[in-house]
């Protein structure tokens, strides 16, 4: 993969920047971005390449537009940018055409130009050859930083690499792709995976890929219901995603146990509670068999101490997934325990998903692991072993 230590001389070039800005919003008028964590993340690229006397203009999408909605404009994300750029960022009114030509085209050495939500374009996601060519002529030059769209062939993220002279990854993309592919490739052991969440479907790649690598799999949220039912477990009310349960049965015949011990590791005691509420009482349970009438929605005591234990003798941890439903204060201490844990090990830690995320930021401890990626499912689907096709175009 190209990088920016690849890239010659681009004094007063147009750069066309991919990122992404794919922050959550509170409707408004105006609009509010509520986590500009995305932002923040390609400050660096961004700021190398004004010092490099680049010229840029940046790409990016935000939600799934249908029809060039105006509140999924990209303007609360370019005068974010502003701010944390201490320079004024214009706001094309169009992703290609004449307006825009004319704005890149007036730009000087270190100016900033944002474009309009690329999905604004119905041939952005269809990776339109017409499209492609069009950022082709903002730029002859091309740095992706977006890793959170890298799992997408699409008119911004592929195409354009074949109409420019210049394609290569920016800081943020470098950064991830080195640090999840390492995970892979020359982990130091033991490699821990913690894998928990909503539905096992989403991340069995992830645990398949982890059962070949890991010395540990600890399983947590409501993905270990497909587990238990399979071991003839009573489930009761809790979330357990019935297309879960073949997957999980496979994951545990690969693992060569159906007990409780090896390589895969799924908790051994739970909370429990009549709903999915913060005010519902939390009913702990000395076992994994939920009665009737009641709904797993944390792991127990026990079972958050024996994964912080798994994770403090780790050498690489990554981390997918809460371990309940941590949104709600009573169901919250399994999926605090992990976090802090992962905060205090001394292995090599990375984090993965947007709820783990948000999850991490909520107990405050964000700042205290090496590694948080911006891509929910280009993360999981570069651990799988599947290959980006944005990364791919740069290499
Ligand atoms: P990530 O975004 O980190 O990949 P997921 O999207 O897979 O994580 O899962 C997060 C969601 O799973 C959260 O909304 C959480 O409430 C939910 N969840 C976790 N455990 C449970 C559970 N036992 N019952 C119901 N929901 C759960
Ligand atoms: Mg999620």
């Amino acid at each position: 993969m190209r990088t920016l230590d690849d890239l010659e001389d681009v004094r007063g070039e147009r750069v066309l920047v991919r990122v992404d800005f794919n922050v959550p919003l509170e409707p408004g008028p105006p609009a509010r971005i509520t986590d500009d964590a995305r932002i923040r993340a390609a400050l660096p690229t961004l700021r190398e390449l004004r010092e490099r006397g680049a010229r840029l203009i940046l790409a990016a999408h935000l939600g799934r537009p249908k029809d060039r909605e105006p509140e999924l404009s990209l303007a609360p994300a370019a005068e974010r940018l502003g701010e944390l750029l201490g320079t004024e960022v214009r706001l094309a009114p169009e992703v290609v055409g004449e307006a825009a030509q004319r704005l890149a085209e007036g730009l000087s050495d270190g100016e900033v130009l944002m474009l309009e939500n690329v999905r604004y374009e119905p041939g952005e996601t269809r990776n339109d050859p017409g499209l492609a060519e069009a950022f082709g002529r903002l730029a002859a030059v091309y740095v992706n930083d977006a890793f959170g769209a890298a799992h997408r062939a699409h008119a911004s993220t592929e195409g354009v690499t074949h109409h420019v002279r210049q394609a290569v990854a920016g800081r943020l993309l470098e950064r991830e792709v080195t640090v999840l592919t390492g995970i892979l490739e020359d982990p130091r052991r033991p490699l821990v995976a913690v894998v928990g969440g909503a539905k096992v479907t989403d991340k069995i790649g992830v645990i398949d890929a982890f059962l070949r690598r890991a010395d540990s799999i600890l399983i947590g949220g409501a993905m270990c219901f497909p587990f238990f039912s399979v071991q003839g477990h009573s489930v009761g009310a809790s979330l357990c995603e019935e297309a879960g349960i073949e997957p999980a049965r496979r994951a545990l015949a690969e693992a060569g146990q159906t007990g409780v011990t090896g390589a895969l590791e799924l908790p051994t005691d739970l909370v429990a509670a009549a709903q999915f509420s913060a005010e519902a009482e939390p009913q702990p349970l000395d076992g994994v068999d939920v009665p009737e009438g009641l709904m797993g929605l944390d792991v127990g005591p026990r079972t958050a101490a024996r994964y912080a234990e798994v994770i403090a003798g780790a050498g690489t941890v990554f981390w997918n997934g809460p371990m309940g439903a941590f949104e709600l204060e009573p169901f919250a201490a399994g999926t605090r325990a992990v976090a802090e844990a992962v905060a205090a090990s001394g292995a090599t830690t990375v984090v993965g998903g947007g709820d783990s995320a948000a999850a991490l930021a909520q107990f405050g401890l964000d700042e205290d692991v090496d590694h948080v990626s911006t891509g929910g499912g280009a993360s999981l689907e570069l651990i799988e072993g599947t290959s980006l096709p944005g990364v791919e175009a740069l290499s």
